[in-house]
């Protein structure tokens, strides 16, 4: 069987030196902000060549304190792309803000720049773009659409840690990079974790009051804050594996080569962008007997997944809040989408198991 994922695998090379880091932190006694947070906000704010990091308990508690940060008026409206995992929209909505939906372009699945400008209303306060897949957005006309009409620019990184366009990493381009560590993506953790990346100092400041109960000095509260702090054994962890994330995206654009190189035509694979370092979190095709497919690779002992199969507009949880229902290129996407196995665990022979079962199809 060829798994879609399998996380002890994918963690196996890192057990010994996270066994020594949990020791450590276990002998240590300081369980919540200690060193640990401190040392890897220092290296992934290194990493990013930016002023501040603040490690925080999740992915989407980075997007809600971003915008939280940001402190726009009840129902300001946000611009979000329609194609992307629930938690970037959910993270609008819990800060009393509208989110307002725009299609992705169909062959990068990430937003059109081109459908956002005629979505900026009066009361349009920030763009919140997803680099989905692992692949950055295209980032000249958004920055131009950012400068023309003021808006604050929130960047989801949760599945393009590392991933560069023309040489510079998703993450630096806005007011906010907003990382998720859950394990699957491509610096994963042992469990939930997150992280705010800023250039911005008093906007950093006001993250890392957020995040604490609002506070700077213990018993001390400035604002109304959250308890949402990156927990500190997940740091330990983080600093192994940010050595050797730039490894890990090698291993997955390896991988993608082969698909590239060796699926059929039927098979509608991702584009391939000059000056796009896509880092394939999600190695995904689209082809339109995708269940079928799925159901074919499984009977051949191939795992899939599908990301995602319902797309957000559609979710029961946002009827009455998302009430345009227009959106054909994202209901496209996730009729005919299927994520095909890509992990560092995976070796070039299990993709080439991948490729010459799928050929068959
Ligand atoms: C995983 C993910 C999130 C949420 O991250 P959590 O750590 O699970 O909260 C947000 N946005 C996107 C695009 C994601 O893939």
């Amino acid at each position: 069987m060829i798994e879609y994922e399998n996380l002890g695998e994918l963690n196996k090379p890192f057990f010994e030196e996270y066994k020594i880091s949990f020791e450590k932190t276990l002998n240590s006694g300081w369980y919540i902000l200690g060193e640990n947070v401190k040392r890897f906000e220092e290296e992934f704010s290194a990493y990013h060549q930016l002023k501040y990091c603040i490690g925080v308990a999740s992915g989407l508690d980075a997007l809600v304190l971003s915008l939280k940060a940001l402190n726009y008026e009840k129902d300001s409206e946000v611009i979000v792309p329609s194609n992307t995992y629930i938690a970037t929209i959910l993270s609008i909505l819990h800060c009393g803000l509208k989110p307002v939906l725009v299609e992705p372009e169909l062959e990068t699945y990430n937003i059109d720049p081109k459908k956002i400008e005629e979505k900026i209303s009066a009361k349009t306060k920030a763009i919140m773009i997803v680099h989905l897949y692992g692949k950055p957005c295209d980032m000249r006309p958004i920055l131009a659409l950012k400068e023309k009409y003021h808006l604050a620019l929130v960047e989801d990184c949760a599945q393009s840690h590392g991933a560069k366009y023309f040489g510079r990493l998703t993450g630096t381009f806005g007011e906010f990079g907003a990382f998720s560590f859950y394990p699957t993506k491509n610096l994963g953790a042992l469990g939930d974790a997150g992280a705010v990346l800023t250039d911005d100092t008093a906007l950093s400041k006001l993250i890392n009051r957020l995040r604490n109960y609002g506070s700077d000095v213990k018993y001390y509260n400035e604002i109304v804050g959250y308890n949402s702090r990156l927990h500190e054994m997940q740091a330990g962890f983080l600093s192994i594996k940010l050595k050797h994330l730039d490894e890990i995206n090698t291993h997955k654009r390896k991988l993608a080569k082969i698909y590239f190189d060796n699926l059929k035509e039927d098979f509608i694979k991702p584009v391939v962008e000059e000056n796009v370092f896509d880092v394939f979190h999600i190695f995904n095709i689209r082809h339109s007997k995708r269940g079928e497919l799925k159901n074919y690779l499984l009977k051949n002992e191939i795992k899939t997944e599908i990301h995602y199969p319902v797309p957000p507009h559609k979710q029961k949880a946002m009827a009455g809040i998302i009430s345009e229902k227009d959106f054909p290129i994202s209901e496209e996407i996730h009729a005919t989408t299927l994520s095909l196995p890509i992990s560092f665990y995976h070796t070039e022979d299990d993709i080439f198991k991948v490729v010459e079962v799928m050929n068959k199809f």
